[in-house]
């Protein structure tokens, strides 16, 4: 999108992908890099269109589809398949973009891919959207851009496990002889080699980031936040999977979600929303509305506005933009979304001091843990018992050294009492805590350091780039 001028000539609405280039650049000229090296990072390198027939209802619907791959190293690219009405390339290579920079963040083995179809899911049945997944699985196979070697797909905005195990299959029927197959996407369900606690990910990973601020940084914002998460009034944009997620583990924790915004308005209660029962009434009306715990309005955009101390908007990117960013009125913001601050709404929350959580760590959660599912997958051992095996030989060692020191052996029974369960889902949030906690960890050290970076998206763009750099010149290309 072309950008759009106000009469001072201050770009105002650049479009999604734009505000994610002039993101890394503003970052970029703060890591030092041969001449050339920032552009071959930043510029996405393939797009694959595919327009693909399907015969439905008696008669045959084209339907677009996009896979975009920003880099190629480290392989497999990660991300997730986005369905939605309103899709386009550019969209699907912003959000390519922020996988790189989210997976160096992190440090995940993967470079960023992201893909989308242009449909509306509420017109087709599950018979049809079956038949539509298969169709554009095959597309994509077709051209490696679904592989567990070198592209791997996993949920986003209007897909679920569901929409995975389906292409999951389709890719295994094209390769029966792949031995890694399922790893081909990831956010399978459970029975079909998924794994426990992927479905909650990127909102466990949302509630942990907000855990981590305040545990370490709190005292350093400007904005006078509550000293405990507990004593804040949230404000939840979307309930999809992420919203959902977030709001149930900060409610849990004491949080009150004071209002939930959806498509079709907002729903408030100042002694905090139950946010189980919401999600049931969401659910079953496809709608906040008629809720009975709790006031319904129709206007959400609005009640962005309202003040509180932690904002989530965990639904779509520019939510928060020119237009709005000068009245939000919270203290805190968390990017569960990819990409809901515009950049020019970044830089007025920046002088506004309003601290931002940024999208490449705060919904980091949910390819995380795809990552343990993809390991699980191309390691062929159940993951809990992978780990257990290490924590029994870790453990045996740790018995050893101790008897060694105290010059007596233990009994069977004392060293059974020290063995530790632990569930596969117990492993992945431990999994997911600590590296929620690293990452947060290298970008305070980092802003620690150096002077000239401010505010936590440029720590985690100047992380993310130095690695992606890093790859490159150990390549050599
Ligand atoms: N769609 C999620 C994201 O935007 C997850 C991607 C993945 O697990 O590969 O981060």
């Amino acid at each position: 999108m072309d950008s759009i001028r106000n009469p001072s000539e201050r770009i105002v609405h650049r479009g999604f992908l734009a505000d994610v280039d002039a993101m890394f650049l503003r970052a970029a000229e703060l890591v030092p890099m041969q001449t050339g090296l920032s552009e071959k990072i930043r510029i996405c390198n393939e797009t694959y269109i595919t327009r693909f027939g399907v015969r439905l209802r008696g008669r045959m619907y084209t339907f677009e589809g996009w896979r975009a791959v920003h880099t190629n190293h480290p392989a497999p690219a990660k991300g997730g398949i986005r369905y939605a009405p309103s899709v386009d390339q550019e969209e699907v290579e912003a959000l390519a973009a922020l996988m790189s920079y989210k997976c160096a963040l992190m440090e995940l083995p993967f470079a960023g891919s992201k893909g989308a179809l242009k449909i509306d899911v509420t017109d087709w049945s599950d018979a049809e959207l079956e038949r539509i997944t298969r169709r554009f699985t095959q597309e994509l196979a077709r051209q490696n851009f679904i592989s567990p070697a070198l592209n791997v797909p996993a949920p986003d905005v209007g897909t679920s496990e569901r929409t995975m195990v389906w292409m999951a299959n389709e890719y295994l029927r094209m390769n029966p002889q792949d031995i890694n197959a399922s790893a081909c996407v990831t956010g399978k369900p459970v029975a079909a080699g998924g794994i426990d606690g992927r479905i909650e990910a990127t909102g466990r990973g949302v509630y942990y980031a907000i855990r981590e601020f305040f545990n370490t940084e709190r005292e350093l914002s400007r904005t006078k936040l509550p000293k405990t998460v507990e004593e804040c009034r949230v404000i939840v944009q979307g309930l999809g999977n992420v919203g959902y997620h977030a709001a149930k583990f900060l409610a849990a924790d004491g949080c009150k979600i004071v209002a939930v915004i959806e498509r079709d308005g907002v729903v408030r209660r100042e002694k905090g929303l139950d946010i189980e029962s919401l999600k049931r009434h969401f659910d079953s009306e496809g709608k906040v509305e008629g809720f009975p715990d709790g006031s319904y309005s129709e206007d959400g955009s609005a009640a962005l506005e309202e003040t509180c101390d932690i904002l989530i908007p965990a639904a779509l990117e520019s939510v928060i933009n020119h237009d709005n960013a000068e009245r939000i009125d919270a203290k805190l913001i968390v990017e569960a979304a990819n990409g809901p601050v515009t950049y020019e709404a970044d830089r007025i929350l920046n002088e506004r001091g309003i601290v931002i959580i940024p999208d490449l760590y705060a919904n980091a959660g949910g390819v995380t843990v795809s990552y343990f599912e993809w390991v699980k997958n191309i390691g062929h051992i159940p993951f809990g018992l992978m780990q257990r095996r290490q924590r029994e030989h870790e453990q045996a060692c740790l018995v050893e050294g101790l008897e060694d020191a105290l010059g007596r052996k233990f009994t069977p029974e004392q060293k059974a009492s020290f063995a530790t369960g632990g569930t596969e889902l117990d492993l992945v949030r431990s999994g997911l805590e600590e590296k929620m906690r690293s990452a947060f960890a290298n970008m305070s050290e980092l802003r620690a350091e150096r002077a000239d970076i401010g505010d936590l998206r440029t720590a985690a763009y100047v992380l993310a780039i130095t690695r992606i750099k890093g790859m490159y010149e150990a390549i050599g290309i």
